[in-house]
C-alpha cells in the first residue's frame, strides 16, 4: 500500500507516539484532536521525545526538524478525507470509538483503511458500525510506541486478507514487528498479561508475599524487566480492571474474575503511578 497520508485520531499517550513513529519512518502524518490546545500538547510531547534522541546523539537536530515537519494537526475529522489509513487512538470506550469510526467512514475514500489501537474492544464490533468492515483492522501498538517493537495486528471476522497483508507490511515499514492474531477478548497480549497481573494481586491479597517479594520473584526468577505489580501501577489499575472485566464478560470463564483487592483499590482511587498511589507510592 502506498501511504501518502497517515491519519491518527487521538493525540494522547498512544496517539502522539503513533504519530511520532509514523513520521520517523518517513510518512506524512495528520493528527486529529478535539481542540487546538490538545493538538499543541501532542506536538510538544513529540518534540520533547524527539529531543531525547538528539541529546543522546541518536539523531541530528535537522532530522528531528524533518520528522516534526511531516506532522500536521487538525481538530476537524473531515480533514482526514485524503488519508490512506487512519489509526484511531481515542479513549477506551466503545461509544466514543463508534462515533469516531462512523465519522471517518463517511469522509474517507472507499479504499482507505480504518485501524483501531484498542487494547480490548472487539474489532469485529467496531467494523460492523461502518460500511467498510473488510477494511477495518486492529493495530495495537505498545507503550511507549517509539520504543516498543511489537504491533499486535488484529483481524476481525470480516477483515479482508489483502488488508491484513497491507497492514503487516506497513507496520514493518514503520520499523515494527507485527504479529497477526484473531479477534477474541484481550487478543493475545492482554489475554496472557492480565491474568498474570490478577494472580499477582491475589498473591498479595492472600498474604503469599509483599509487593516487593512478588515483583522480585517474577523479575529475577522469570527474567521479566519489571514485576507484575509495578507493571500494573504503570498501566493504571482502572485500565487493568476494565480489561479483566472484558475478559470475564467476553469469555465467561470465572478464571478471569478480577481480584477483589484490585476492585477495592480502584474504588479508593489508588490507580497507580498516575494518582501517586497504587501497589507502591510514587
Ligand atoms: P489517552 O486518554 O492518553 O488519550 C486519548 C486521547 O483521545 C485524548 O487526548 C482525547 O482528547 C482524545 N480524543 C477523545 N475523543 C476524541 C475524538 N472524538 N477525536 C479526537 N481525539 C479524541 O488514552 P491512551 O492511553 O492514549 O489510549 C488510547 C487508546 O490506546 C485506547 O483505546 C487504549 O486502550 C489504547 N492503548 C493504550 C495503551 C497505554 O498503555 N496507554 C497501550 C495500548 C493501547
Amino acid at each position: 500500500m502506498d501511504v501518502k497520508l497517515f491519519g491518527v485520531v487521538g493525540g494522547g499517550t498512544m496517539g502522539n507516539g503513533i504519530a511520532h513513529a509514523a513520521a520517523a519512518s518517513g510518512l506524512r502524518v495528520l493528527l486529529c484532536e478535539v481542540d487546538q490546545a490538545l493538538c499543541d500538547k501532542a506536538l510538544r510531547t513529540i518534540d520533547k521525545n524527539l529531543q531525547r534522541g538528539v541529546d543522546k546523539g541518536k539523531m541530528s537536530p535537522d532530522q528531528k526538524a524533518e520528522i516534526l515537519g511531516r506532522i500536521r494537526t487538525t481538530t476537524r475529522p473531515e480533514d482526514m478525507a485524503g488519508a490512506d489509513i487512519v489509526v484511531e487512538a481515542v479513549v477506551e470506550n466503545f461509544e466514543v470509538k463508534k462515533g469516531v469510526f462512523q465519522k471517518l467512514d463517511a469522509v474517507l475514500a472507499p479504499a482507505a483503511l480504518l485501524a483501531s489501537n484498542t487494547s480490548s474492544i472487539s474489532i469485529t464490533k467496531l467494523a460492523a458500525c461502518t460500511k467498510r468492515p473488510g477494511k477495518v483492522i486492529g493495530m495495537h501498538f505498545m507503550n511507549p510506541v517509539p520504543v516498543m517493537q511489537l504491533v499486535e495486528v488484529i483481524r476481525g471476522i470480516a477483515t479482508d486478507d489483502e488488508v491484513l497483508q497491507e497492514v503487516m507490511s506497513l507496520a514493518k515499514a514503520m520499523g515494527k514487528t507485527p504479529v497477526e492474531v484473531n479477534d477474541y477478548p484481550g487478543f493475545v497480549s492482554n489475554r496472557v498479561l492480565m491474568p498474570m497481573i490478577n494472580e499477582a494481586i491475589y498473591c498479595l491479597m492472600e498474604g503469599v508475599g509483599t509487593p516487593e517479594a512478588i515483583d522480585t520473584v517474577m523479575k529475577l526468577g522469570m527474567n521479566h524487566p519489571m514485576g507484575p505489580l509495578t507493571l500494573a501501577d504503570l498501566i493504571g489499575l482502572d485500565t487493568c480492571l476494565f480489561i479483566l472485566n472484558v475478559l470475564h464478560e467476553g469469555l465467561g470463564d470465572p478464571k478471569y474474575r478480577p481480584c477483589p483487592l484490585l476492585v477495592k483499590m480502584v474504588d479508593a482511587g489508588f490507580l497507580g503511578r498516575k494518582t501517586g498511589r497504587g501497589f507502591y507510592k510514587y
